[in-house]
């Protein structure tokens, strides 16, 4: 996951360290200087009132240089008196933004929370307003007349200020750009409205002890789940308790009625969404566009709707083979255990025969592999990787102001050259309050500043990995290890970025691109020589994963793909045909749109069931699920790079290849010209065919 967000700081806690044998920020300003850039740590806001008072001064300021585009003499308009001012004045508006994201995140007092989540609902409601400014328009129109000679990264902020004008709707003549911007703005507030009817779903199911037979018992012990004698109460609204029982449960009657429940979760966003979707329809076509989703895949690498569809459609063809196999193994077990020789497999049955298959057939217990991961050496492992293949130097210096006490902060230079890229802080551990998955957020973004110096980034890394408990360090799964290495790569997207402009740095890129480099680093943890450079028994460091078990996790990964990936596909594929072209006057049964998909790419389902009304991503990800396989199929494709290198995923040739051309341009030239760069050919779906299991020498099985 990436997030552009940000962070803070309790003030009751903010400790100033310097701790002797750490590096200040100060120690690499001089390096700083003579590379021209500047690094900096921001300032975090101590009290609610100043979270408040500075989000207003930044959006005051923005809102005085708006002016000040706005008021320009037309006949003078120069690149940098509209479209770089406008780059800037956004840029310094998202630092506050990004700021107090990260306080709403990660603060120890509720009151700094709340204050911060203000601020950022403040930013937002200034933000849509920016598009509006007609004054600033004729400015950017009045440049853009002046028929001006840009390249590069120039021209392509030029081209696509202009674009985001022409979405916003200020093409329009006056009365159908006011419809659009009124649809806008009724569509954020049903957005709104979704959103918090799934926050807000408690789905509590009671069940008796024997129902819940082949639940493990540290889940039934776990607190809160027993609620009375014989009675636990599992929380369909809390994966991790919906997923156990899905896995784990015997009884299908007790799989089948807990489904039901969390599959109709958030009933009244049924309607919510009809109305969205109306909505968004409408705006498509007041805008030129066919359909939603030919608006929304616009501005990403699948430039179109249909491009989309077509991408999810032959992955479905695809998939076929190998998923129905698949579903036959799960369909052997399921007779054996029914002795009912036709037994189906519904959606309410997968998770809980894959699960079978894997102990019976590939017997990995992961819990077990938690010894070679505790969290510091695995930490200190996988940068010594990424230091090397993108020939970095990562040092641990001292926080000038806290939010928490184990939060680190740590400078980042180019090794050869000692030329400071970045910071970056880690805040690793849950607590109360905090964000509760894992991601990296942008606090400060690359750009060449208007006096001519280059800022550098800083970004942060909010994880929930186990914490240390009473002389047992944090042992780590091999999955959090994954995510470890995936957020990681987003941090050194962010960080190593060259781009000139705020809008085209770092991870600030197409949105069906944005996870390929972080998902294509998640091979490091499958590869042995690479695990074997840190991966060691805590109790006894010469013991190393055996390599029959990296073989056979793998194996029961393949196994299992087919059926992963069809409900991803199933996911992107109903997600586009909720968001195809469709009669403005016709009303929308989005329920009546995507069950029929749900039961032809994945398995039948219970026809009472309603997914898409607690199907989250249909506010934010609209018409843009299929970017996961989208961006998975670059990501395959891209580490066959490393894969065909001398020393593999170690290799720092090609990491310095990734980081120059993939990392270091960002978006400022076309990502498909940096992908193409990067592979020294053109792109090809065939790796990422090959990974399910689909393609080439690859039997199905
Ligand atoms: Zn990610």
């Amino acid at each position: 996951m990436k997030l552009l967000l940000a962070l803070f700081l309790a003030s009751s806690l903010a400790i100033t360290v310097r701790a002797d044998d750490l590096k200040t920020v100060e120690a690499f300003r001089d390096a700083a200087a003579k590379a021209n850039s500047t690094l900096t740590v921001p300032d975090w806001d101590q009290t609610p009132e100043t979270i408040e008072a500075s989000m207003k001064s930044a959006i005051a300021t923005a809102n005085a240089a708006l002016d000040q585009i706005g008021a320009q003499d037309l006949t003078k308009v120069t690149f940098k008196s509209t479209i770089v001012a406008l780059d800037d004045l956004g840029y310094q508006a998202r630092l506050a933004a990004n700021k107090a994201t990260i306080i709403k995140e990660t603060n120890t007092s509720e009151a700094m929370r709340t204050a911060a989540e203000n601020a950022v609902k403040l930013f937002q409601d200034w933000a849509v307003g920016v598009d509006y400014r007609e004054d600033v328009y004729k400015a950017v129109k009045a440049f853009e007349k002046t028929n001006p000679k840009l390249d590069g990264e120039d021209a392509k902020l030029l081209k696509e200020t202009l674009r985001d004008y022409r979405r916003a709707g200020l093409d329009l003549p006056p009365s159908k750009r006011q419809e659009v911007e009124k649809l806008r703005k009724d569509l954020a507030k049903l957005g709104t409205d979704f959103d918090s009817n799934i926050v807000n779903v408690q789905a509590p199911v009671v069940f008796t002890g024997a129902e819940l037979d082949g639940v493990p018992e540290s889940f039934l012990t776990s607190p809160g789940i027993k609620t009375a004698d014989d009675a636990y109460t599992v929380k369909a609204n809390v994966t991790w308790q919906y997923i156990t029982v899905m896995e784990n449960a015997r009884s299908e009657a007790v799989r089948k009625r807990l489904y039901v429940i969390h599959d109709t979760m958030a009933k009244e966003n049924v309607g919510v969404l009809n109305q969205m979707l109306a909505l968004r329809n409408k705006t498509a076509l007041r805008l030129g566009y066919k359909s939603w989703a030919d608006f929304q895949t616009e501005v990403k690498m699948a430039k179109s709707g249909a491009g989309a569809e077509k991408y999810i459609n032959d992955l479905i063809t695809g998939t076929q083979p190998k998923f129905t196999a698949e579903v036959a193994e799960l369909q052997k077990l399921k007779a054996a255990d029914t002795k009912d020789a036709n037994a189906k497999i519904f959606t309410w049955d997968f998770r809980y025969y894959q699960n079978q298959l894997k102990k019976q057939k590939y017997a990995v217990d992961t819990e077990a592999l938690r010894v070679f991961f505790p969290f510091q050496k695995t930490l200190e492992g996988m940068f010594n990787i990424y230091q090397r293949i993108f020939d970095l130097k990562f040092e641990k210096i001292a926080v000038p102001q806290k939010w928490v006490d184990d939060l680190e902060l740590h400078a980042v230079t180019d090794a050869t050259t000692g030329e400071p890229l970045g910071l970056f802080y880690l805040d690793m551990f849950p607590r109360e309050g905090k964000f509760n998955h894992f991601a990296e957020f942008e606090i400060i973004g690359g750009k060449l500043l208007p006096n001519g110096k280059y800022q550098r980034p800083t970004v942060a890394l909010l994880c929930n990995f186990p914490p240390p408990s009473e002389g047992k360090p944090s042992l780590l799964t091999h999955g959090d290890v994954e995510t470890l290495f995936h957020e990681f790569g987003h941090a050194l997207h962010a960080i190593v970025t060259r781009a000139k402009h705020s809008r085209f740095a770092g991870t600030n890129v197409p949105g069906d691109f944005v996870e390929a480099p972080s998902q294509m680093l998640q091979n490091w943890v499958w590869d042995k020589p690479v695990l074997d450079t840190f991966a060691a028994d805590f109790r006894d460091p010469t013991k190393m994963i055996p390599a029959e078990t990296i073989t056979k996790m793998k194996e029961a990964k393949l196994a299992t793909v087919g059926v992963y990936y069809r409900r991803q596909f199933a996911f992107a594929s109903l997600d586009l045909a909720l968001h195809a072209p469709h009669p403005e006057g016709k009303p929308y049964d989005s329920v009546a749109i995507s069950n029929p998909i749900l039961e032809k790419v994945f398995l039948p389902i219970a026809p009472e069931t309603t997914f898409v009304s607690y199907f989250g991503h249909l506010n934010g990800y609209d018409a843009g699920y299929y970017g996961y396989a989208w961006a998975d199929a670059i990501a395959a494709d891209m580490a066959t790079v490393f894969e065909s290198a001398k020393e593999g995923y170690l290799d720092k040739q090609a990491g310095l290849h990734l980081r120059h051309e993939i990392y270091e341009p960002g978006d400022s030239r076309h990502v498909t010209e940096s992908i193409e760069k990067f592979l020294g050919r053109k792109q090809s779906v065939q790796p990422f065919l090959k990974k399910i299991g689909i393609g080439g020498a690859q039997k199905s099985r």
